[in-house]
């Protein structure tokens, strides 16, 4: 850093995209080339490929003043070339180890590909389906969000970063980007401090606990000031209270949009110098895309307005990472042109893609043993999935080739084989509303407009139908109706769907709903009329034979729901781990001066940790080893579990707990622990959760992490609402 100018130091704060590859964004940089060659680059993103980021980089290391490597990012989301579920996804599997595999293999593809930073894991808390990215997190709860957090930047960072398969991780969006008002992207969140520590707070800390490299701020503002510029974010709660010692990022032109957003200094500035300034203060260190960094610090260190160390602090960090990715010791590190070949997209990089999609898919209706189907008599196959390969993938799949993807169709004559008559028909399209198309479509056409008209369609399907033994109709979203950008206010299947189902159910055979979607979805009348409903969200490269696995019973499903299934859009938000409010509604019927709608009842058509299996799980009662600890002792929760169903399967046995009385309010339950357990038909087995003060401790008025004595329940049971009770008390 001692030979850095000024400007050399501003220049590593500065991360580019070229444009030409995929674009993430509204803006793409320009004279990128030019920029390295004055040392005003610090990395880049979406250049991709040994060959090209090589050629990067040897404009860096050749070409610049002090030839300090760059850093190549890219959203490597779910996977990167072979393409994993969606993270809501992947979340259902509740299975730790695969998730981080899951990381592990797409680090592996990615740096066979030239890259060292990841910008995953996406942890936002997402309590609103409607808005589209909650397709890229965990689900609505913060327990598990940690863990599936943590999961993914082992997998992507390894146990050394300077290993040439290991990526930097950057977890994003900090803070609290999944509360956005009225479920719309980049809209506002505001909400008390108490709820932040104890609810939306957690999996970013989380991913620092497990030593994340870097760190992406959002776009929405939080308390008043644009996360970009929220010191207490970036500095106060990040650095100070976490200890987080890599760099931050901010997102794509978010500096500059704090122009929009109207935030300044105290002497009413708001322009690109203003906000830069309030950014690096905040403790930002890197600028995506914005170049506000690039154009304004310089004069703002003159001025006064940011200091020599501001900088320096930012600038040390970049190099630090830069450091710990070896690139100071071997700058082409990550450009290996032969790995690419032997190392992405192989047998076992698919295999472990349909491993991982069989997991994540979440069984949520099955009605007289539908499912699994035989390989054997007639199966209409029906719907506007049914035949796609491009729809697979799911949203930020922006390394991911389609072509590569197994559509249903290929994966249920894969895994049913030859003794299956299969009869197909579209039977409608995604949507038939213009405006849906047009907007869904900004990637390539991912809703495609059939000529025929939609009953032609439909009575196709119908005919169809008519000859088959079940019908197994593939509805459901297109990729990019979730995702940056694409929040709906209607959450349910689109009306072309709608009709084509309705058809089908007059027809009086068993219908097999199976239900791509990248948010939960509001399904009262398809889940009252479908035989079966099996949710495959996206399922990625491998999804048609992985739903093909599942379908036939080669796999018996056992993802859970790690977000609630509202009724209506009326009831959004809804999360399991509500509060009780003061009158707070226990029945079934609505009551009058109850906590209730007129129209509509309170509880989600399929709550949090719900999801069936082929077999049946019994559970036996809940026993405590004790009702009375000091906050020394632990307690162990004991509960049999048996399979009494027919089939072999595993089960997610599910921990809550709560806090009947404390100094502030807390929530009607909340999960503190699981245990996936595998049970042959006719098993039984005990299992037993320890449970300790640090897992009673929350965020008090002080916001301190505190526990207080009082009394507690136990819940444990299958899903967030089928449980069995007990209760203890601490001393
Ligand atoms: C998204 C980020 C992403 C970035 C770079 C932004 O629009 O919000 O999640 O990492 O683009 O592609």
């Amino acid at each position: 850093m001692q030979k850095m100018t000024i400007d050399e130091k501003i220049g590593q704060l500065n991360l580019l995209t070229p444009g030409g590859g995929v674009a993430t964004g509204a803006v793409v940089s320009s004279d990128v080339e030019t920029k390295i060659k004055a040392g005003n680059v610090g990395g880049l993103f979406g250049v991709i490929g040994a060959d090209k980021i090589k050629k990067a980089q040897e404009i860096a290391v050749n070409q610049s003043r002090l030839k300090i490597p760059l850093l190549f990012g890219s959203d490597v989301i779910h996977g990167h070339k072979t393409t994993f579920p969606i993270p809501l996804g992947m979340s259902c599997s509740w299975d730790m180890p695969l998730i981080e595999k899951s990381a592990r293999i797409a680090a592996t593809e990615a740096t066979a590909d030239g890259l060292c930073w990841a910008f995953s894991p996406m942890v936002d808390i997402a309590r609103d389906p409607r808005w589209g990215r909650i397709a890229e997190g965990a689900g609505e709860d913060a327990y598990l969000g940690s863990l599936i957090a943590k999961a993914f930047v082992r997998g992507y960072q390894g146990d050394d970063l300077s290993k040439n398969n290991t990526l930097l991780s950057c977890v994003k969006h900090y803070a609290l980007y999944g509360a956005a008002e009225a479920g719309r992207d980049y809209s506002t969140t505001d909400m008390s401090r108490i709820r932040m520590y104890q609810e939306y707070l957690p999996p970013y800390k989380a991913a620092v606990e497990a030593g994340v490299g870097s760190v992406m701020s959002s776009f929405n503002e939080v308390d008043g000031i644009p996360a970009t510029a929220n010191k207490f974010l970036m500095t106060d709660v990040l650095r100070t209270q976490w200890g987080f010692k890599g760099f931050v990022v901010t997102d794509y032109t978010s500096l500059n949009e704090m122009m929009n957003h109207g935030i300044g200094d105290e002497k009413g500035n708001g322009d690109l110098q203003a906000v830069s300034a309030l950014a690096l203060k905040a403790g930002i260190d890197m600028d995506m895309v914005g170049e506000g960094f690039l154009t304004t610090l310089k004069k703002s260190l003159k001025e006064g307005k940011v200091t020599q160390k501001q900088i320096d602090d930012a600038c040390r960090r970049i190099l630090e990472a830069k450091y710990k990715l070896g690139l100071f010791s071997d700058a082409f590190l990550y450009t290996d042109e032969s790995r690419a070949a032997r190392e992405i997209m192989t047998t076992d990089t698919r295999n472990a893609a349909r491993e991982t999609a069989t997991h994540s898919f979440v069984l949520l209706k099955n009605n007289n043993q539908t499912l699994p189907l035989k390989k054997t008599g007639t199966i209409a196959l029906v719907g506007p999935l049914a035949n796609d390969k491009r729809n697979m993938l799911g949203t930020w799949s922006v390394s991911g080739d389609w072509q590569q993807s197994v559509s249903v169709i290929d994966g249920i004559k894969n895994v049913a084989g030859s003794g299956l008559n299969v009869i197909y028909a579209k039977g409608a399209n995604i949507s038939n509303d213009s405006l849906v198309i047009a907007r869904s479509n900004v990637f390539g056409v991912e809703i495609e407009v059939d000529p025929r008209s939609p009953d032609q369609m439909i009575n196709e399907a119908v005919d169809a139908a008519n000859k088959a033994d079940v019908v197994v109709a593939v509805v459901g979203e297109a990729a990019d109706m979730t995702g940056e950008a694409s929040s709906m206010s209607d959450i349910g299947l689109q009306q072309s769907q709608k009709n084509l189902l309705n058809a089908l159910f007059k027809t009086g055979k068993p219908v097999v709903i199976v239900l791509f979607n990248g948010r939960p979805m509001t399904l009262p009348w398809e889940s009252e009329h479908a035989t079966s409903i099996l949710d495959v969200w996206f399922g990625g490269t491998e999804a048609g034979n992985a739903i093909a696995d599942v379908l036939f019973g080669n796999y018996n499903p056992s993802g859970k729901l790690t977000t609630s299934f509202p009724r209506s859009v009326g009831q959004i938000p809804i999360y399991y781990n509500h509060k009780n409010t003061g009158r707070p509604f226990k029945g079934e019927k609505f009551a009058k001066f109850k906590s209730n709608y007129l129209d509509v009842e309170n509880d989600p058509l399929f709550p949090f940790g719900y999801g069936l299996s082929y077999t049946n799980f019994s559970y036996g009662d809940l026993s405590l080893s004790k009702t009375q600890i000091n906050s020394s002792e632990t307690i162990e929760a004991k509960i049999t579990v048996t399979n009494t169903g027919a089939y072999d399967g595993e089960e997610t046995v599910q921990l809550y707990i709560q806090d009947l009385v404390g100094t502030v309010t807390r929530p009607v339950k909340e999960l503190k622990g699981f245990q996936k357990v595998q049970l042959r038909k006719g098993e039984s087995r005990e299992v037993v959760f320890k449970i300790s003060v640090n897992d009673l401790k929350f965020y008090n008025k002080d916001l301190k992490y505190v526990f207080e004595p009082g009394e507690f329940k136990v819940y444990v049971g299958t899903n967030s609402r089928d449980v069995k009770e007990a209760k203890f008390t601490l001393k």
